[in-house]
């Protein structure tokens, strides 16, 4: 019998990966449908013991459900419990057990893009919203050495540091103390909302001091290259978007429910034909 997949948020309507994943499928010689479902909020205690009911093999979530959806699973990975989100969720023996596969798919798109470990590199990471937390909880946790985070808001940087299980040295700068040591880091991860459309001007921050030998990700993939990816690449630094971070979030949530990688370079262009052709 075919087998059903999903992803649940609201809105839906425009999400790439129900492209993404049939493909996948299909390359895959995998009988199954992805089906992009749309639950309200208020709806989302029903919704999760339905979708049990119909016997949905797994499932991806997406804003806003990504945090409520945690105390109506059976079982929740300690990585998404530290992060306080899950994106993927897989059923076992009729159990739903939680992941969070976007920290993990950062890394894996940033490690293919750098070509070597990210985890012995001095990272100042720009940002402490949900995307951060994924990122920083998933770095620590894969034994980053240093990871200093500067954020518009320093308590939530505190936050996110001081609510960090694994072990990793930590400083919380100012957006001043960020721009004048910039020299310190070999790679920059970008995590705001800052420089994505319609807005595409915007940096979170001046590059000024950025080394030449650095590595600038920014996690927007919408422009294909934000304003400060066009900076860092006039200091010389080589940068990426966000677009392997979604790729390798849907690739790993695909492996947890089939046991296999799917082609990411395929789903990667699907992906890019969605955003209209337009890549870094
Ligand atoms: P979020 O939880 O709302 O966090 C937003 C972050 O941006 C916070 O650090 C916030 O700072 C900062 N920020 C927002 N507006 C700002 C402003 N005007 N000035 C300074 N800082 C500002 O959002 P999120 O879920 O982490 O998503 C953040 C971005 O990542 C979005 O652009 C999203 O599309 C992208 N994203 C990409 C992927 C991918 O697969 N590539 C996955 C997830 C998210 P404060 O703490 O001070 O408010």
């Amino acid at each position: 019998m075919k087998k059903l997949y999903g992803v649940i948020g609201n809105p839906i309507g425009h999400s790439m990966s129900p492209a993404m994943h049939n493909d996948a499928f299909k390359t895959a010689g995998i009988d199954a449908h992805y089906q992009p479902l749309q639950i309200k909020t208020e709806d989302l205690p029903a919704a999760v013991p339905g979708m049990k009911a119909i016997g949905i093999s797994g499932f991806n979530v997406t804003v806003p459900h990504k945090t409520a959806i945690m105390p109506l699973l059976d079982e929740v990975d300690p990585l998404a419990q530290a992060i306080g989100a899950v994106n993927t969720v897989v059923n076992v023996n009729n159990r739903f057990i939680g992941y969070n596969t976007d920290g993990a798919g950062f890394i894996r798109g940033l490690h293919e893009e750098y070509g070597k470990s990210v985890l012995d590199k001095r990272i100042l990471l720009i940002g402490a919203g949900g995307a951060a937390r994924a990122i920083y909880y998933t770095l620590s946790q894969q034994g980053a050495i240093l990871v200093d985070i500067v954020n518009r808001t320093a308590e939530k940087a505190e936050q996110l540091k001081t609510r960090c299980p694994y072990p990793v040295n930590t400083s919380i700068l100012s957006l001043q103390q960020a721009e004048t040591t910039l020299e310190k880091y070999d790679i920059i991860i970008q995590t705001t909302s800052i420089g994505m459309s319609p807005k595409v001007d915007e940096k979170p921050l001046s590059l000024q001091r950025l080394r030449p030998d650095a590595f600038v990700s920014d996690i927007i993939y919408n422009p294909a290259k934000t304003a400060l990816m066009k900076e860092a690449e006039s200091h010389g630094a080589r940068v990426q978007n966000g677009l392997k971070m979604f790729v390798y979030q849907g690739a790993l949530a695909f492996e947890k429910w089939t046991g296999t990688l799917p082609d990411t370079e395929r789903m990667e262009k699907i992906v890019i034909e969605k955003l209209g052709g337009k890549t870094c």
